[in-house]
């Protein structure tokens, strides 16, 4: 199989948050698609609702994060728990957080869509023809259990055409850093490997996924978050200190 192309998210300059965009995104098909970084090595900036950190300098770094997006109304984040849901959301102002799903979907301007990530990985789909766009949370449980096409078909359910739509694996552990047992790589549909443990490449399987469903391009991040720990938060490098980075998708009204 083909390897996907891969793009490196990148860092924002003179930006007031700690923040990776995939190039070009913002002026191809007018949204908002990145990542937040680890910011100050001495001191994170930990977006986790459930990190060990106080609460109170976690909620200050989402107001600056919010701050940061001035022309979007609303937010949404669910609490995730590695399934399959993906949420529809009309627009809405202020911060909401859903209880059980790992995607959101959208057709509504100003709405910020966001998961939150230390090692997973965040998976933007846009459809620049009828303006809607999806963002998924998809470590191997979701990966498994089929975010991906869950999430286009909550799009094509409203009208998109699984052709028109763009997909980007972002920010998220690389197959080398990835050791898994064989019961997880045979769950994500790799094929039955020889011995444990095995390295599984989440990203080149979600790239596999998109391109069975017909979507119309397949990109992923060559960032790592193990890997590029410097940069960004990772479970598995921080032996499961760190806090929690998020990832934001949005149609820029
Ligand atoms: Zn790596």
């Amino acid at each position: 199989m083909d390897d996907p192309v891969r793009v490196a998210e990148r860092r924002a300059v003179g930006f007031p948050v700690p923040w990776f965009e995939i190039p070009d995104w913002r002026d191809r098909y007018g949204v908002v698609a990145g990542v937040t970084g680890r910011g100050d090595a001495d001191d994170p900036f930990d977006l986790g609702l459930a990190s060990a950190a106080p609460i109170g300098a976690v909620l200050n770094r989402w107001r600056a994060l919010h701050r940061a997006f001035p022309q979007f109304q609303g937010t949404v984040l669910a609490r995730q728990v590695h399934g399959a849901t993906v949420l529809w959301h009309e627009a809405r102002p202020g911060w909401t957080i859903f209880e059980g799903a790992d995607g959101h979907a959208t057709a509504g301007a100003s709405l910020l869509l966001a998961v939150s990530l230390a090692d997973c990985v965040p998976i933007f789909v846009v459809d620049p023809v009828r303006r809607a766009v999806a963002l998924l949370h998809s470590g191997w449980r979701g990966t498994a259990a089929g975010i991906l096409a869950a999430g286009i078909a909550e799009l094509t359910r409203r009208g998109s055409r699984a052709g028109d739509l763009i997909v980007h694996a972002g920010v998220g552990i690389c197959g080398a850093c990835y050791q898994v047992g064989a019961e997880v790589a045979t769950a994500c549909g790799e094929p039955p490997p020889g011995a444990d443990p095995v390295r599984l490449d989440l990203r080149r399987v979600i790239a596999r996924q998109a391109r069975a469903e017909g979507v119309g391009a397949v990109t992923v991040s060559s960032w790592c978050s193990a890997h590029d720990h410097g940069s960004f938060m990772s479970h598995r490098a921080s032996g499961g200190r760190d806090g929690r980075m998020v990832a934001l998708l949005g149609l820029i009204p």
